[in-house]
């Protein structure tokens, strides 16, 4: 299968390529070299995409669930038949390791099954009441909505917005991450043998033009949106102006809390897994490193001989563990925060560098930077790095980890490293985080609902609630009697 040449907005199953709409690259985090131009949307296209998914919802607005459920199969094969390629598109666009890349493509085409399977058995709830009244609640697709995506994952996150929108019957129109564009194009592209016309287009563009234009426009029913908390309180106002749902899937700086009697050895490996992967450009990344006073200065020392042996490279190689960030904005941000950790008096204990010679002189590595008495009011406690920079906590009490833990505005993800189970269970409870995993870290299976609390969003994706968050719930009430009653 070749790669489309020419890219663009995506409408009616067919790429827009107008000569006179400006294009945008798409650059190889690797080497900065341009992989391909994308023609960007203007007005007229975004107006077109969206007309198209209007006239397309009157039919698929009206299928069965097994109709959709047997598209969204048929979009699982699509993906899995064609998972080296994808997982390939996905390592050009954003640089994270082939490995990593095959791993999130593969939990795609799971999305997409297991949204099959969601729909294919749902049931509509009827409730009869003690009066002889009835209620059948439905549920309804909106219409069309905006799947919105970060440049960091968009494969699998295309996923997780279109599987459940698709099953509920909506239409999508996905505007990926500029930066990012070129893999969830392609894949939008395949995935038409699957759908009729219309029900997924695409519009490209920046953010602040083509998304702006696409969350105002009164033929857009919901938003679905991933990136950075600022635009999705931009785009929170925005929808809450239009009255119409948003689903608001933003930052994180999770924490670990890691208690002397865990299993060390594990808790160090899903450390380097939740905080590395992506060269730390995962919205869950857990790099606040809570540690026991107890075992802290072991753990510090076994850490820092991981971070010392990992293979930075690069990431076509199936022996890479970790690649580049993105591009230079991205490297600025990060390595303005690691200036920051030095200069609030953090220890660096290793790493905090750009790495160089070789393939390293091509794109934007940062070598696997490890703080170490790091104070939770520094800003590297604070804000999302959103980089391979990790900063190691210390802690006494149970009270005290908590305490440390919550304290922070954002509330996505957190894990709980101890063998004692009431421990476990009140430190989860007692954290205020949208996922909680206990001895391990990352794994978001279809069936869980995925979402933050405070700061770091509002609304789930996955897990069959995520059906919900794509309906209008219908509640209709049926009398069974004939009788006519008095007014008052
Ligand atoms: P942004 O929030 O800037 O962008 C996310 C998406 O929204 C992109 O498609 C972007 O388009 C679009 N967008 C930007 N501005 C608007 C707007 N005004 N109206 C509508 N759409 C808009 O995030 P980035 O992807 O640039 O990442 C920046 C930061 O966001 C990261 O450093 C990280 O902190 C956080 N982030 C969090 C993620 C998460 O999963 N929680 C994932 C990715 C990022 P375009 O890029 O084309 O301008």
């Amino acid at each position: 299968m070749t790669d489309q040449e020419v890219l663009g907005p995506i409408i009616d199953g067919k790429v827009v390529a107008s000569g006179s709409t400006p294009k945008f690259k798409a650059i190889y985090p690797v080497d900065g070299k341009e992989i391909c131009e994308i023609y960007s949307c203007g007005q007229e296209q975004t107006d077109a995409a969206v007309r198209s998914s209007e006239e397309a919802f009157k039919s698929w607005g009206k299928t069965s669930f097994g109709e959709r459920a047997a598209v969204l199969e048929h979009i699982a094969r699509i993906v899995e038949e064609n998972l080296e390629y994808f997982a390939k598109n996905e390592t050009l666009d954003t640089g994270k390791g082939i490995g990593e890349s095959l791993v999130q493509i593969g939990n795609s085409a799971k999305i997409y099954r297991y949204f099959a399977s969601a729909i294919r058995s749902h049931e509509d709830r009827y409730i009869r009441y003690d009066n002889g009244t009835a209620s059948v609640v439905i549920r309804e697709p909106f219409g069309s909505v905006g799947l919105i995506l970060p440049w960091n994952a968009p494969s699998m996150l295309l996923s997780w917005k279109l599987a459940p929108a698709l099953a509920a019957g909506n239409c999508a129109i996905v505007k990926p991450a500029s930066v990012a564009s070129r893999a969830a194009l392609n894949m939008v592209l395949r995935f038409q043998e699957a759908l009729p016309p219309g029900v997924l287009n695409a519009v490209t563009g920046s953010g602040p033009d083509v998304g702006n234009a696409l969350v105002k426009h009164p033929g857009i029913r919901k938003i679905s949106f991933t990136g950075s908390t600022a635009v999705g309180r931009e785009i929170g106002e925005l929808c809450g102006n239009r009255l119409i749902p948003a689903t608001l899937e933003l930052g994180g700086k999770s924490a670990s809390v890691i208690f002397d009697d865990a299993n060390i050895e594990r808790a160090i490996q899903f450390v380097m897994l939740g905080s590395l992967s992506s060269a730390g450009q995962i919205c869950i990344a857990g790099t606040r490193i809570l540690v026991q006073s107890t075992i802290y200065d072991s753990f510090v020392e076994k850490l820092k001989t991981k971070f010392d042996t990992l293979r930075v490279g690069d990431p076509m190689d199936s022996d890479t563990q970790m690649g580049p960030v993105i591009n230079k904005n991205q490297f600025d941000k990060v390595m303005g925060y690691i200036d920051s950790g030095i200069k609030d008096g953090a220890r660096l204990v290793i790493g905090g560098e750009r790495l160089t010679g070789g393939i390293y002189d091509k794109g934007y590595y940062i070598a696997p930077t490890l703080f170490a008495d790091v104070k939770s009011d520094m800003t590297i406690a604070c804000e999302e790095i959103f980089g391979p920079v990790l900063s190691i906590m210390r802690f006494d009490t149970e009270e005290e980890a908590v305490s440390i833990a919550n304290g922070t505005e954002y509330g996505l993800g957190a894990s709980v490293w101890t063998k004692d189970i009431n421990r476990a269970m009140r430190v989860s409870q007692a954290l205020e985080a949208g996922t909680v995993w206990v001895n391990f870290y990352l794994d978001s299976p279809a069936g869980s609902p995925f979402g933050g609390y405070k700061k770091s969003g509002m609304g789930r994706e996955i897990g069959k609630i995520a059906i919900d968050y794509y309906s209008n719930i219908k509640n209709i009430n049926i009398s069974s009697s004939d009788d006519v009653p008095p007014i008052f």
